[in-house]
């Protein structure tokens, strides 16, 4: 059997985080945790670094540095406390581990997602948005440095396990990624005018974090990942395309020229993207119960509908804009949906608040990170100040 992999998991507390624990506590000889990190939530991490004993537990938020050394000692544990941004890069980075598993949600993954790259690091990738941001800088950074990068995104992740091993697109015509529609499938725009948080967290087959269940009920999901497929495909938009498939069982589909359409079918659980990017290319079992098809009967498609959905066309139209134009949408949508989140924004008005910043901040080249950060700041200032405008209307 293969080494012992040395895990960072970057956003334990969150949804991929709790799968990810799941698959690693089932192959206790296959992998340490070597170091955990949480936003907030320091008693969270702390019942976490009980459980798995890494060597290091980084808060995000700075200002809870203390709690977490006072959690850590009140719990009997030598696990090192450290907290901030620059502690995040670090444990990316670092000798420690040999494998990151980036499972942040938000633009604020992508200086550690990076570092994982520029270690070389196998990365299991979960945070999309760093993708979306500086997709083309981390794939190039993974490539100089010879990391791994194994797309943990469901879709994503079965297009990988899809594409010939050498990963060249010889004989590919194209993707086919698949969207569930989310909760709100089939409804006409107007009916949505009064969608609350709960109602569009309430996804019909996945149990996901606030963030991307709000981004799977207005498509956005669906355009994060057109981009995303893009960087880590290498293909043009015009050959990634989308298909509705309630069931989310098919995860997502590689059209050959030949007419062969392979699949990868499962379960909607993401242990099983998780023990795939973990072990791979050994297989491993991941707690995901097997797909029983007759129970299942039939597999339903249709188009996505982007007049009542209106954010998929905005990221197919940021892509092809190019330069800045993706980090400026990824932004405004943060804001959007945070906005959504906490009732200063309605359902309707999130594709409108992105549209406006767009249209405000037109795309520039950009090849380098400086100026994508500089993008995404500014388009957080213009809608958080577009946010404002609006509630006083
Ligand atoms: P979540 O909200 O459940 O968890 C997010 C984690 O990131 C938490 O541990 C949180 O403490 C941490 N975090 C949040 N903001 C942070 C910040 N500013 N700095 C540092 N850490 C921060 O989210 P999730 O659903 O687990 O999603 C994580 C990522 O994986 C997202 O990019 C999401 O799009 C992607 N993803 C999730 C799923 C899923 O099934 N949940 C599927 C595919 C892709
Ligand atoms: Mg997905």
């Amino acid at each position: 059997m293969s080494t012992r992999r040395r895990i960072a998991l970057l956003g334990a507390t969150g949804s991929i985080g709790a799968s990810a624990l799941d698959v690693i506590a089932r192959h206790p000889q296959r992998f340490d945790v070597v170091a955990l990190s949480a936003n907030t939530q320091v008693d969270e991490l702390v019942a976490l670094c009980a459980r798995f004993r890494p060597r290091v537990a980084v808060i995000a938020d700075p200002s809870r540095h203390s709690a977490l050394s006072r959690g850590l000692s009140a719990a009997g544990l030598s696990t090192i406390a450290r907290a901030g941004a620059e502690a995040l890069v670090e444990i990316a980075g670092d000798g420690d581990s040999d494998t990151v598993i980036a499972a942040i949600v938000g633009a604020a993954g992508v200086s550690s997602t990076l570092a994982a790259a520029r270690a070389g690091k196998r990365l299991l990738l979960a945070n999309k948005e760093s993708v979306v941001l500086a997709g083309a800088i981390l794939m190039r950074e993974a490539r100089t440095h010879g990391a791994e990068v194994l797309p943990i995104d469901s879709e994503h992740n079965a297009i990988f396990q899809c594409l010939p091993p050498d990963h060249a697109h010889g004989g590919v015509r194209r993707l086919l990624l698949t969207a569930s529609g989310g909760p709100f499938r089939g409804r006409s725009r107007e009916s949505l005018a009064n969608i609350t948080p709960d109602q569009a967290c309430a996804h019909p087959n996945w149990v996901m974090g606030r963030k991307i269940s709000v981004d799977s009920a207005t498509l956005m999901n669906k355009g994060l990942e057109v981009i995303e497929a893009h960087h880590l495909f290498g293909l043009p938009p015009e050959r990634i395309e989308v298909v509705v498939h309630p069931q989310s069982v098919i995860h997502s589909l590689v059209d050959y020229v030949d007419g062969s359409v392979l699949a990868q079918l499962g379960n909607p659980d993401m242990r099983t993207a998780l023990a795939h990017g973990l072990a791979w290319p050994e297989r491993i079992e991941s707690g995901v119960p097997p797909l029983d098809l007759p129970a299942l009967a039939h597999f339903d498609f249709e188009k996505p509908d982007t007049e009542a959905f209106p954010c998929l066309r905005l990221a197919y139209a940021a892509l092809a804009a190019g330069g800045t134009a993706p980090a400026c949408l990824n932004a405004a949508n943060e804001v959007a949906v945070a906005a959504f989140l906490a009732g200063q924004l309605s359902f309707l008005d999130i594709p409108g608040l992105i549209e406006e910043t767009l249209s405000a901040l037109p795309a520039e080249p950009a090849d380098d990170l400086e100026v994508l950060v500089a993008t995404d700041a500014q388009a957080r200032r213009y809608a958080g100040t577009a946010l404002q405008r609006m509630a006083a209307r």
